[in-house]
């Protein structure tokens, strides 16, 4: 089995996501107490956010880039960004080192394909949402994505920030977010991303009204067939 390298912490709350995740499904597939190998570099999310908040791509960059270097040096065999927003910077960091980069979009672009949706509706912070980089590569990769409107994507971003990334989970907001997939689903949206790593906290991919597609569970999964792949060619 690889090591899989994590860059996590933003937030916490979904890196233990990612965690329990890789083991389970390394348990699932192995058998016994098999449980995943791997290497988490956690960061202090609050200096990232003031960087998001700040603009300073290319410190968030630079900052994410030596984690992954590091990862790199201690021995991880593959390296992933577990947030969908730091892949704003995700050609910088898969510059940084030279074992494969496993991309939340390219995998999550391969599972809406495989699905045959065309039309994915994406949930997400206001950086993903807004700044080009999520939907350009989705609509390279053969995907019409659609966002929400302007003020339910503040509704979004804010249950994001303000509480799953908190550790809050509130019913009132998980209803803000169905009304949400609701008008959308009426616009014409065909499935779900839970385009956020903390979204799967509050929705349940497999209990929507269209089909949800949670990227910490894609990207999990894509760093485990990769862990256990190379197992096999070994
Ligand atoms: N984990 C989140 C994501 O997948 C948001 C936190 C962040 O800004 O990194 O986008």
């Amino acid at each position: 089995m690889q090591t899989i390298g994590l860059i996590g912490g933003m937030s916490f709350e979904s890196s233990a996501v990612y965690y329990r995740l890789l083991n389970e499904m390394v348990r699932e597939r192995l058998g016994d107490l098999a449980s995943a190998e791997l290497l988490l570099y956690s960061v202090n999310f609050e200096e990232i956010v003031v960087m998001q908040k700040a603009g300073d791509w290319a410190g968030a960059a630079a900052r994410l880039g030596d984690v992954a270097s590091r990862l790199e040096t201690a021995g991880a065999a593959c390296i992933l960004i577990c947030s969908n927003t730091m892949h704003l910077v995700a050609d910088e960091v898969a510059s940084r080192v030279s074992v494969p980069f496993l991309h939340i979009i390219d995998e999550t672009a391969a599972s809406l394909k495989a699905a045959g949706c065309k039309r994915p509706l994406l949930l997400a912070t206001r950086y993903t949402m807004e700044h080009g980089f999520y939907t350009d590569r989705m609509q390279r990769l053969g995907l019409d994505i659609a966002v929400p409107e302007a003020a339910d994507r503040t509704t979004v971003h804010d249950i994001i920030f303000n509480e799953l990334c908190a550790g809050k989970v509130l019913e009132s907001s998980r209803e803000k977010l169905m009304r949400i997939i609701e008008r959308e689903r009426a616009a014409g949206a065909d499935s779900i991303i839970l385009g956020c790593t903390e979204i799967c906290l509050i929705l349940d991919p497999d209990n929507l009204p269209l089909p949800g597609f949670d990227t910490t569970k894609i990207h999990a999964t894509a760093a485990i067939d990769f862990a256990l792949r190379q197992t096999a060619v070994a």
